[in-house]
């Protein structure tokens, strides 16, 4: 790379930061969009990218190291496990012989189930085929899911067939058998409880709340730790504080016209399931008119990046650290205008008034973060402006005895208590604490010092490695069990399938420690809740609770409670000690727990569109202060703390701060995970768990290969005119509110070259014809339709090298462009499928036909015929064609002939699996219209309308962003949104007349702010 050019952009003589706009010699109403540093300098790296399908180092041949992570990686990819273990769970089996009067073998059954991360919970509708659960939905009947799922719950389905999973009892790291284990249960003499110790992450199942009671009542000495390391101890900290009672928070995003966030990345990585992104994006689809006035105005103050930043109208950068003070600003604010002149002070004005305005339609919201007085301030604002009851409302939280302490002091006394010989057993339930424990903590040491420790867990992990007994933990696909949502509604975890691998559930390992009647988990979980039935209705509450995945009459009652101002005590902002660090949850990996997904690890972080990796985020400001180019090794210390990780600049990142994702740098996970990134655990403390001052950072000389994909796929402008430069009609395209209103074409008229006659005769597209319209204006850039799109169409994971390379397999591409100066960008997400072009550039330079229409309109590829020539990936105009340079999928049958019985279970059958040699790409889920039409047939219905046909995409997007369906039809919704004046082809004047289309995004930005 032409690091001088780069520099160029990054400085200016005075050291102001200069964009794109001051980069470029054309100046334009419309804004100018980029991908990277690298393109707005425009370096030959970047052009490399634009001009040639690879770049100049893409050999063809792996050598051998690349070779064997990549098998290693297929391995995990594509789920290598025993045949013995495809059965249905044993309790929900009958004889095939006797078959069963609805059962088609070949055809997909699906069953509710739920799915808990971090104290929120989901309700899933997980599809089977052959009892082997492989692909995951979301239950539309579930408050929290709505019919979405997140790209990580989705991902969670690889994970039942990881052949890296824990798979048998350990006892001192050597194999021994659940017998042993139970026998040495029995023989444990735990008295009163008192040496007796439980540490789990967050409970949300009713029926391990009740065995914890049992467990506390039969040990009066005993006691129970939660531990998470991303968790919702702030929030209920803060809830604790301003109102003097435990209750949970609902923000109701979707009646909020003023938001502004704290420091909460509720699009993203904050909130784990898809309800924030549901309610959010709802007043963000612009139907008519009137939608109009229902669009929110974001304000957002953060130290990264983030989803919910990218897409705010307004985006204030500051250290974490620094939000405190921000908040109680904003709270005076409301009464006294504040003084000042420069950006913060601007922007509190213009949020304080815009709140002020909306009054009970403003909501402000605090991150997991934040610490509980920045909760507290939140629900001080949010009262004084009429808010409460309204934008946010409360339910009662789940009560718990004085003996269940969670959060990191309450791991903290643990390992006091631990340290100090005060615990002679201790339970570890489902967690890893040697990896997420505070690096202060010394976890492991104390572990060393219990006699008796005992890890549940699902992998052979850096806990398994330190602990007297590991046990391997079943998969939540495979065991029976029950998560609460925020919002109390209960859903019934069902397993899809037999534990793989001899794992049992935390319940039952529970009712083995409690000596239980009952041992099963289907038992634990039946009895429980039948119990709360009356006798009469138990049996059809149960299958009622199963079938629609919630259990009825579990939800919370509404609190009314009342904010107590003299319980807020805010302290005085702490002046800037040194580098301030800040930790994030991967949107990958979350704390560690996904880093053996291969699925999830080539999922391109949403912001830095990094894969295989973490990394040190710097302002470009720090990294043009200290000479730091992407890739470089910096070392971060304070006192005995050090961590040396690779670095990249990050546009838009607070300036005096860094931040560091977690979950990497595992030293004990499988295959795929461990070794990945760099452990930002190693400089997390208890008293700086989420931000710490008084770091110090230095190159450490050396370098590190990052594989960024977000100059991949980066498409070319051709000057087709002349006299009308390229950059002049963005890919992705974006108006104001205003500017909308005053020219409904704002958005059309931003194609700047005007179309072309095709030297083709024009086709008339009769009966049914398939189209897309996705909506920028409410995709938040989540990446659910990317995970969704892999499960459903069997796409590979390549690996690093591979992604290096360019040749990620990705049907759907994920393009972040940022928009803007480089030190403080706005930002925007575009998905890029195939197009589906009518006069498809593809297929008229195919040799052998392999690429062709469909009579619907579908750009078929028939892989059998193609012989790989790649003509077709070079003349596509969006870049979303894929070839298959390796033998992903030859290399896992190379797997299945070492062991014979292993098999692709997570495949979806109705889709080919695709060797090398092949170019593939978005089909529309052509699968999906082929079973609906046999189903049309088979139901005796004689026309095939194209009603019902919903695409993976479009079936998991929590912002509804995706509309697919018959464009024929004009009561179709596709139809009637292509019909939309903010609707629009993107690169339209090549005349290839894309099936997909964009809906351009609607922004609504505060005049005040917009044009200071
Ligand atoms: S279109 Fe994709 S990235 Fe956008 S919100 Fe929907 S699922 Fe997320």
């Amino acid at each position: 790379m032409d690091k001088t050019s780069l520099f160029q952009i990054l400085n200016n003589a005075s050291g102001e930061p200069i964009g794109l706009k001051q980069a470029s010699a054309d100046s334009s109403t419309t804004p100018e969009y980029w991908r990277s540093l690298d393109q707005l300098a425009d370096t030959p790296e970047f052009r490399q990218w634009v001009e040639r399908e690879f770049p100049d180092d893409a050999v063809a041949v792996l050598d051998g190291a690349s070779r064997r992570s990549m098998l290693k990686i297929m391995a995990a990819a594509f789920g290598l496990a025993g045949l013995a273990a495809c059965r249905r769970p044993e309790l929900r089996m009958a004889p095939q012989a006797r078959g069963r009067e609805d059962y088609v073998p070949g055809s997909p059954y699906n069953y509710t189930s739920a799915f808990a991360l971090g104290g929120h919970a989901a309700g899933l509708i997980v599809q089977t085929y052959e009892g082997r659960p492989t692909k995951i939905e979301g239950n539309p009947d579930h408050p929290a899911s709505l019919g979405a799922a997140t790209a990580l719950a989705q991902a969670s389905v690889l994970g039942v067939y990881d052949p890296d999973r824990s798979k048998m009892v350990l006892e001192g790291g050597k194999e021994s058998s659940w017998e042993k284990f139970e026998a040495a249960l029995k023989s444990l003499s735990l008295g009163d409880g008192s040496g007796l110790r439980f540490l789990s992450g967050t409970v949300t199942s009713p029926t391990l709340e009740s065995q914890r009671a049992d467990a506390l009542k039969k040990w009066p000495n005993a006691k129970w730790v939660e531990y998470e390391s991303i968790a919702r101890d702030n929030e209920r900290a803060g809830a604790m504080m301003a109102f003097g009672q435990a209750v949970d928070v609902h923000p109701q995003f979707d009646k909020a016209k003023v938001i502004l966030s704290l420091d909460y990345d509720f699009l993203g990585n904050d909130w784990p399931t898809p309800l924030a992104t549901k309610l959010f994006s709802k007043n963000r689809h612009v139907d008519s008119e009137e939608d109009l006035e229902k669009i929110s105005r974001l304000y957002v103050v953060e130290s990264q990046f983030s989803l919910t930043g990218a897409n705010a109208e307004h985006r204030l950068r500051m250290r974490g650290g620094d939000v405190q003070q921000f908040a109680a600003d904003l709270s005076a604010a409301l009464n006294t205008a504040p003084a000042g002149n420069d950006r913060r002070a601007k922007f509190l004005a213009a949020a304080a008034k815009d709140l002020k305005a909306a009054g009970r339609e403003a909501l402000v919201v605090a991150g997991p973060r934040q610490p509980a007085v920045v909760h507290a301030l939140a629900h001080q604002i949010n009262q004084t402006l009429g808010a409460a009851g309204s934008t946010v409302i409360f339910t009662k939280s789940p009560t718990t005895t004085g003996r269940v302490e969670s959060g990191v002091d309450a791991l903290k006394t643990l390992t006091g208590e631990m340290s100090g010989g005060q615990v002679s057993t201790l339970v570890i339930l489902g967690a890893n604490p040697a990896y997420t424990a505070p690096a202060d903590l010394q976890f492991g040491a104390a572990l060393a010092k219990v006699a008796n420790s005992i890890q549940l867990g699902p992998e052979n992990d850096e806990t398994a490695a330190a602990v007297k007994w590991h046990v391997p933990e079943a998969h939540f696909l495979e065991a029976w069990g029950d998560a609460r949502s925020i919002d109390g509604v209960v859903a019934i975890q069902q397993p899809m399938i037999e534990p793989i691998f001899e794992g049992k559930s935390a319940i039952e390992v529970m009712a083995l420690l409690l000596d239980s009647k009952d041992k099963k988990g289907y038992d634990l979980v039946k009895n429980f809740w039948t119990a709360q039935s009356p006798a009469a209705t138990r049996e059809t509450a149960w299958k009622k609770a199963l079938n629609d995945g919630v259990v009825a009459g579990t939800k919370s009652a509404e609190a009314k409670v009342t904010v107590d101002s003299k319980r807020i005590q805010t302290a005085p902002a702490a002046p800037a000690l040194g580098l301030d660090v800040g930790f994030l949850p991967s949107a990958t990996t979350w704390d560690g727990r996904f880093a053996n997904n291969a699925w999830m690890q080539e999922a391109p972080d949403p912001i830095t569109k990094l894969v295989w990796d973490n990394v040190v985020l710097v302002s470009p400001a720090m990294a043009r202060e200290r000479n730091l180019k992407d890739g470089d090794m910096v070392a971060l210390t304070r006192g005995n703390l050090k961590l040396e990780a690779a670095m990249m600049v990050q546009p838009g990142h607070a300036a005096n701060a860094v931040s560091i994702a977690l979950g990497y740098g595992r030293t004990r996970s499988g295959t795929v995970g461990t070794g990945i990134g760099f452990n930002a655990g190693l400089i997390r403390t208890s008293d700086g768990f989420w931000f710490s001052q008084g770091f110090s950072m230095a190159p450490t000389g050396a370098k590190h290969i990052l594989a960024n994909t977000q100059e991949h796929g980066s498409m070319d402008e051709p000057q087709l005119v002349a006299g009308i430069k390229p950059n002049k009609r963005p890919l992705v395209r974006e108006a104001t509110i205003e500017e909308y209103k005053k020219n409904a074409k704002a958005i059309e008229e931003q194609s700047e070259i005007p179309l072309l006659d095709s030297i083709y005769p024009q086709r008339t597209w009769e009966g049914l014809q398939w189209g897309m319209a996705i909506d920028l204006g409410a995709c938040t850039g989540c990446n659910a339709c990317v995970i969704a799109c892999q499960a459903e169409n069997n796409v590979p994971s390549v690996g690093k090298d591979q992604v290096l390379r360019g040749r990620e397999m990705h049907w759907i591409r994920m393009d972040r462009y940022y928009v803007g100066p480089v030190d403080d960008p706005r930002a925007v997400e575009q998905p890029i499928p195939c197009m589906q072009c009518e006069n498809a550039p593809c297929e008229n330079v195919c040799p052998v036909q392999a690429t062709t229409h469909s009579p619907e309109g579908l750009n078929d590829m028939a892989y059998n015929r193609c012989v790989g020539t790649r003509y077709c990936a070079n003349n596509c105009p969006y870049k979303v064609r894929h070839f298959n340079f390796l033998d992903w999928h030859k290399n896992f049958l190379e797997r299945r002939r070492i062991e014979p019985e292993l098999m692709s279970m997570v495949y979806n059958p109705d889709v080919t699996v695709r060797m090398r040699g092949i170019m593939e790409k978005c089909t529309y889920c052509v699968q999906r219209i082929q079973e609906a039409r046999i189903n049309t047939k088979t139901d005796g219905r004689r026309e095939f309308t194209g009603q019902g046909v919903v695409t993976a995409c479009q079936q998991t997007c929590p912002a509804d962003a995706i509309s697919f369906g018959n464009i024929n039809d004009p009561n179709s919704k596709v139809a009637k949104l292509k019909k939309q004046e903010r609707n629009y082809a993107m690169l339209a004047e090549l005349d290839v007349r894309p099936r997909t289309t964009y809906l351009g995004r609607l922004r609504n930005p505060n005049p005040d702010l917009e044009a200071s």
